[in-house]
């Protein structure tokens, strides 16, 4: 059986993981588009750092494309990008691209569309210097090409300072280490469907397993795992299982959100007056309600912002000029595809905000982090952006603090689980864009010319239904935290 690169890594981290994705194709999840076109665009744009190599056009689990690579390898090519090779027992891979040292050594230089190496990156790179030594290619170095979060963009991109090569040679599993492994990987497939172990430190290794929704179907909604930490929730579920309702008390009494448990197997609710107090005291009118939403694209689209910055180009803000008082809603959305949205946006965020009153968010580091970055790359704005900063407060607080709380948030204080507690007839439900990663991925499609204007105007609509729903929410939530004070 052949074993590919994501195979080596998928074994590493879970045996049932590497058996489910070559026996059970019917517990096999759909691939996060989005995340797929970054890749290989990141990918293309990285072959510009290193020009004039030669392309593997098959693809690497076709038998041309090891054609291609010796082809390739025998012409002593600079670089090749996507050189791919097989060992005579069936280990293939592609390296993103292969460097000639001239010297009859070449380095591999993998490109990672992440800012800094993550740990599985290390165990891919392993596996391709295994392979291409395996195949008779000697490897004097491996490289993971990220891109440089410190890069800044000025006018064109400037592809040698976007993307940063970090030698992580010595820091790779030697060959033994991973023919060892290989062998591992080779004996769980040569035998039959294993038992199901799940745990939480290994389920969440690297990124979430896509197999959570079929091992861990009968886990209850709040569990030992949402309780308790990594480790202890693993040893804690070993011994009671996963039902809170039979772990001995003395085992949560002293954790940190030992009144989540509590208040879950007694289906009660959390009040702490004093915890309520402390917020509505600092309460400054008028009070304006304020929301960004934002895109994040992994190669900077704009001058003065940097990979996988947050770029806001929308904000939602309710304003109740005095207790009691109607509200009054503004917004900016921004419109014209393939253009810097923040201009705009800080504009019209001066002109409605005030000068005086509490600037209302929930989880302020997101939006004053943005107000400082934007202050930061439109120094013109500084000082009223930072204002805007000074006047934040953060209604997440009361409720992370457990001045209120319902079991039905699961232990979580997030909007998306205070709302639906405390303000019911409040949904996201039935909402066109559910959530902050939808917003920002239809916004990514429409600024890179992706959607129809049918598509544009369905978009737009759902974004300020959406954003203005995050603002009311805090409306609703604050006059809960001020009714129970
Ligand atoms: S969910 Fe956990 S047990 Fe299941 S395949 Fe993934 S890592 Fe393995």
């Amino acid at each position: 059986m052949n074993i590919s690169k994501s195979d080596y890594v998928l074994g590493l981290k879970c045996p049932n993981a590497i058996w489910f994705k070559k026996f059970r194709k019917d517990l096999q999840q759909e691939l996060n588009t989005a995340i797929l076109e970054r890749s290989t665009a990141v990918g293309e744009l990285a072959c510009e750092k290193y020009p004039g190599g030669v392309r593997i056009t098959a693809k690497p689990w076709e038998s041309a494309a090891i054609t291609q690579t010796r082809q390739a390898i025998a012409n002593n090519a600079p670089f090749i990008y996507e050189a791919t090779l097989a060992t005579d027992t069936g280990e293939y891979c592609a390296v993103d691209i292969l460097q000639n040292n001239n010297d009859g050594t070449w380095n591999i230089i993998e490109v990672k569309s992440t800012t800094h190496p993550h740990d599985y990156h290390y165990l891919d790179a392993s596996f391709q210097r295994y392979v291409f030594a395996k195949c008779g290619v000697q490897i004097r170095n491996c490289y993971i090409l990220t891109l440089n979060p410190e890069y800044v963009r000025h006018g064109e991109l400037d592809i040698q300072a976007l993307f940063s090569a970090h030698d992580v040679t010595a820091d790779l599993q030697d060959i033994d280490t991973v023919t060892t492994e290989v062998a591992r990987i080779r004996e769980i497939l040569n035998g039959p469907e294993l038992g199901i172990a799940i745990s939480k430190t290994k389920c969440n290794k690297f990124y979430e397993c896509g197999y959570k929704c079929h091992c861990w179907r009968d886990i209850p909604p709040y569990s030992v795992f949402d309780a308790f930490r990594g480790a202890l929730a693993d040893e804690v579920y070993a011994k009671y299982g996963a039902d809170l309702h039979n772990i001995p008390d003395d085992l949560y009494t002293s954790q940190m959100h030992a009144g989540d448990i509590e208040a879950f197997l007694n289906n009660t609710e959390i009040v702490n007056p004093d915890i309520l107090h402390d917020f509505t005291d600092r309460l400054q009118w008028p009070l304006y309600f304020l929301d960004y939403e934002s895109i994040m694209p992994a190669v900077p689209m704009f001058d003065n912002s940097r990979p996988y910055q947050q770029i806001c180009f929308q904000f939602s803000l309710h304003v109740q000029r005095v207790p009691g008082g109607e509200l009054e809603h503004y917004e900016y959305l921004h419109n014209v595809a393939s253009t810097d949205p923040r201009p705009g946006l800080i504009k019209r965020l001066i002109e409605t905000i005030g000068y005086t009153g509490s600037v209302i968010v929930y989880n302020q580091g997101f939006e004053q982090g943005r107000n400082t970055e934007m202050a930061r790359d439109f120094p013109e704005y500084a000082d009223n952006l930072l204002a805007i900063n000074d006047r934040m407060l953060d209604l997440l607080m009361p409720f992370r603090g457990r001045g209120l709380y319902r079991p039905c948030q699961r232990g979580s204080a997030s909007i998306k689980q205070t709302l639906p507690a405390f303000v019911p007839d409040m949904s996201y439900a039935n909402m066109g864009i559910h959530n902050g990663t939808e917003a920002s991925e239809q916004f990514m499609d429409f600024m890179t010319g992706r959607q129809t204007a049918e598509q544009t105007a369905t978009m737009m609509q759902n974004l300020h239904d959406y954003c203005g729903q995050d603002t009311m929410a805090m409306v609703k939530l604050l006059d809960v935290v001020q009714n129970k004070c």
